[in-house]
């Protein structure tokens, strides 16, 4: 199962007492979820080292110390996408000339219209150049935009030199006294040498106001030396990412802002021109932290539902019956998806691991026919009763916790078994949405 990075949080609060070993263990486990996430593991280790010494200096107060460690994780990590330089601001009645750096397929055209329609919108007067020279339609993308959009725009299908290209058409909005000039550049699968060579040259002959590091945000480690690349070549000033719909982890994201230290202006979550919005750190961050949390979840659904105890769970309450093996299925099923007993009914706050150690004991000590309801163990005859005895004898738990086991059982049977309408294909389908 992936790190479940809530409850690491969550055991700090159960206990009473803080230990080292306590604070060791959830930052061991903070730090496998943000990888997990795509955070590099040299991030997470500085973080780490950081919040130990946070905590070393905040006294010993053990209640002070559990809040401690969840607000340093998220303090540290909001302050590295919160780099010191500021980003770009722009100002009315000037020419602002952005440059949009980054490999192909990151999202640079796209951002740009997003970019553009978001600022027309508010008022202002902007204007894009296509720059990509390098692949076939790129300037029929940007054109295409740019009309849908209504902002004008530069191009050429005949010139191949870009650094012309952003020259003419930045000359030219200049002259127009257009507030926003967005400078769209062609990207490569790879980064070589001739990409950041063009990047400068374009960058030198434009001398933008601020350039923006464009990255997807479904790439991980990668990030990195792509975003240290870009940055050592035209001096990065602001960063967006983009992809962060679907199954982005946006762990990557933190590795640009560290290579670039630059912060990140906006994030790009869809297709759509309106699928764009301000950047904030906090919010991002606890998206962050919740990754693997919900994975850790998903996956452990999954694998309850798959189980073949779960299986004939299912096929049980079918037929409206519920045995102790169903039971024993239900109690272990709860230990790995807490919030899996919700959909089950509420069945209280047992079930913990150590109730599920000694569950596991007592079933191994029942026979099949007790395990699948062929033996009424609900009414205490002498011969229930000396069942019960040997069942304790054989777990080694005590008799008492045998009775409360099979009251358990007893409580739930009724419950489980009135769910029985509640499995059919068509309201299984609907509980999964
Ligand atoms: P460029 O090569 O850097 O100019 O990248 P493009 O703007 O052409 O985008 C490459 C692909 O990514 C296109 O199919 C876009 O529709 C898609 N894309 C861009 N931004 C996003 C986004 O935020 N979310 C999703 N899902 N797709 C995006
Ligand atoms: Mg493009």
């Amino acid at each position: 199962l992936g790190a479940s990075l809530r409850d690491s949080l969550r055991k700090l609060n159960s206990g009473v007492s803080v230990s080292e070993e306590q604070v060791q263990e959830v930052l061991n486990d903070i730090s496998r979820a943000l990888i997990e996430a795509d955070v590099s593991v040299k991030l997470v280790q500085e973080m780490k080292n950081k919040i130990k010494v946070t905590l070393a200096t905040a006294g010993d107060s053990s209640m002070n110390k559990k809040k401690l460690v969840q607000k340093a994780v998220q303090d540290e990590l909001v302050s590295l996408l919160e780099p010191a330089t500021k980003p770009y601001q722009m100002s009315r009645k000037k020419p602002n000339v952005l440059l949009f750096v980054g490999l192909q397929g990151a999202g640079k055209t796209t951002t740009i219209a997003k970019f553009a329609g978001y600022y027309a919108r508010k008022g202002w007067k902007v204007s894009m150049v296509c720059c990509d020279s390098f692949r076939a339609g790129a300037f029929d993308q940007l054109k295409q935009n740019a009309t849908k959009l209504r902002i004008p725009f530069y191009g050429s299908y005949t010139e191949a030199d870009p650094v012309l290209i952003a020259e003419k058409g930045v000359a030219q909005f200049r002259k127009e006294k257009y507030e926003i000039i967005l400078i769209d550049t062609s990207g490569r699968h790879k980064q070589e040498s001739g990409l950041f060579e063009e990047m400068q040259e374009i960058s030198a002959a434009v001398r933008p106001n601020s350039t923006v590091f464009v990255m997807d945000g479904t790439q991980g480690q990668a990030v990195y030396d792509q975003a240290a690349g870009f940055h050592d070549a035209v001096d990065v000033g602001s960063v967006i990412v983009t992809k962060l719909d679907g199954h982005a982890k946006g762990g990557g994201a933190l590795s640009a802002v560290a290579a670039t230290q630059s912060p990140i202006i906006f994030l790009g979550t869809g297709e759509h021109f309106d699928d764009f919005e301000p950047f904030k750190a906090r919010s991002f961050v606890s998206k962050l932290l919740g990754y693997g949390d919900m994975r850790g979840h998903m996956e452990a659904i999954k694998e309850v539902r798959n189980s073949d105890g779960t299986k004939e769970l299912e096929a049980n309450m079918r037929k409206g019956k519920f045995t102790l093996r169903n039971f024993f299925t239900t109690m272990e099923n709860m230990n790995k998806v807490g919030p899996l007993s919700k959909m089950m009914g509420g069945m209280g706050s047992m079930g913990g691991g150590k109730d599920i150690k000694n569950f596991k004991f007592m079933m191994d000590s029942m026979k099949d026919e007790e395990l699948d309801g062929f033996v009424d163990l609900s009414l205490r005859t002498p011969e229930r009763n000396k069942r019960v005895l040997r069942i304790a004898k054989g777990s080694g738990c005590h008799p008492a916790m045998v009775e409360n086991m099979l009251h358990m059982y007893n409580a739930q049977k009724p419950m489980l078994q009135k769910m029985k309408g509640a499995l059919d294909p068509k309201a299984q389908k609907q509980a999964e949405h």
